[in-house]
């Protein structure tokens, strides 16, 4: 009989009834480090105080008012993301694969806008962009595309780090734009090989297509900046966020340039709930924290200290560990044993991780972490390490 709950998800037999900070604490009393955040999403850990009162502040005022009104947390959210990022404008959503919608209709409605015949979006091999049929043309996997078709056209897969590949497809005269994450997530934690991204914007800038990151995963602090392009020194035209922007509650939001936006104009695009006054509480309280420089500076020390102990992990434990890669707290153990083992030999020893494609075990703890919770982490995981090789 199918479970009340579609069985979508192979789902661990863990069941958390309450979380502090970098803790996750299991209904029978288990306290499991978590280093997977929900996927990047508890960016600030979990029951944040500030987050809380944002949170609770805004909910004894004003839970939802639908966008045919002003909504005034919505409007200081978008008024500081236009502040701190390369974007003119900003559309609130509640997931990533609706930021990704957004993306992929804002680039068709630029180009109808001024009368062009240039659909396609230039995509890449093991990316991940949601489960919307946009998001899943745009990834393009068979494990993600089979049986959904047909598939939403316009979208052209290009192999992950081949400049060539890339330099001919985007002379096409049908291209228009390029869709890429600077650090893929999903894909196995890989980031765009040094300077590839500032050869993309170049490209994007010679044949007139515009520059689509998606920074679902990699953005708000992951990587150290508040947006992993700004270590390429470069700007996007759009870029789709989610994930670590609402800290644990529903928002995504597009962000694009005021050319990039032109043709959105009244009644082009809308969403019941995006830019909802709850998220957008939380998200301003997210990223008046996140955004500031000290906190960027801790993220990034602690990323080192994170990336220093898990080198020593593969040291120690070679037949099961590879490697590791990533930038910042977005680091991946390439692994020799089977990555679900790993993940799931942590779970014995109360430590929370998330797998990958490519075999990568993906660490994407809190951006709050600290170092003794650190290295407790990488302790428990040297004891999984063990479990497995004996
Ligand atoms: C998670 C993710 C998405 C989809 O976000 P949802 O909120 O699950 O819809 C899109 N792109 C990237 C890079 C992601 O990591």
């Amino acid at each position: 009989m199918i479970p009340a709950v579609l069985p979508t998800y192979n789902r661990a037999p863990l069941s958390f009834v309450k979380g502090e900070g970098s803790w996750l604490i299991e209904a029978d009393g288990r306290r499991f480090l978590d280093l997977g955040a929900g996927i990047a999403v508890n960016a600030l850990g979990h029951a944040h105080p500030a987050l809380v009162e944002a949170l609770t502040d805004q909910a004894n005022a004003l839970w939802h008012v639908s966008n045919l009104y002003r909504i005034a947390p919505q409007e200081k959210l978008a008024e500081r993301l236009v502040e701190l990022t390369f974007a003119d404008t900003v559309f609130f959503t509640n997931s990533g694969t609706e930021s990704c919608e957004l993306a992929v209709k804002m680039a068709r409605k630029y180009r109808a806008a001024r009368g062009e015949d240039r659909p396609v979006i230039l995509t890449f091999e093991g990316s991940f962009h949601g489960r919307s049929s946009a998001g899943i043309a745009a990834a393009g996997s068979a494990k993600m595309t089979d049986g959904f078709g047909p598939l939403l056209p316009g979208f052209r897969h290009l192999p992950w780090g081949d400049p060539d590949a890339l330099k001919a497809a985007a002379a096409e005269p049908d291209v228009g734009a390029i869709l890429v994450e600077p650090v893929q997530g999903e894909g196995g934690i890989r980031p765009l090989e040094d300077g590839l991204l500032k050869e993309i914007r170049a490209l994007c800038d010679e044949h007139g297509l515009l520059l689509i990151l998606d920074e679902v995963q990699c953005g708000v602090g992951r990587t150290g900046r508040l947006f992993a392009h700004e270590w390429a020194g470069i700007a996007p035209d759009i870029m789709m966020v989610a994930k670590g922007i609402g800290g644990g509650f529903p928002l995504g939001a597009v962000l694009a340039t005021e050319g990039a936006a032109g043709g959105m104009t009244a009644g082009t695009h809308g969403s019941t709930y995006g830019g909802n006054p709850l998220a957008c509480a939380v998200g301003l309280k997210v990223l008046e924290i996140v955004a500031d420089p000290a906190f960027l500076d801790a993220v990034n020390r602690k990323a080192g200290f994170l990336r220093q102990k898990l080198e020593g992990l593969v040291a120690a434990h070679p037949d099961v560990f590879e490697g590791v890669r990533g930038e910042g707290l977005m680091l991946g153990l390439r692994c020799r044993a089977a990555n679900t083992d790993v993940v799931a030999a942590g779970y014995g020893e109360e430590v929370l991780t998330v797998p990958a494609a490519d075999n990568v075990v993906r660490l994407l703890p809190a951006l709050t972490i600290s170092e003794d919770e650190i290295a407790a982490g990488v302790d428990r995981l040297d004891a999984a390490a063990r479990t497995l090789a004996s």
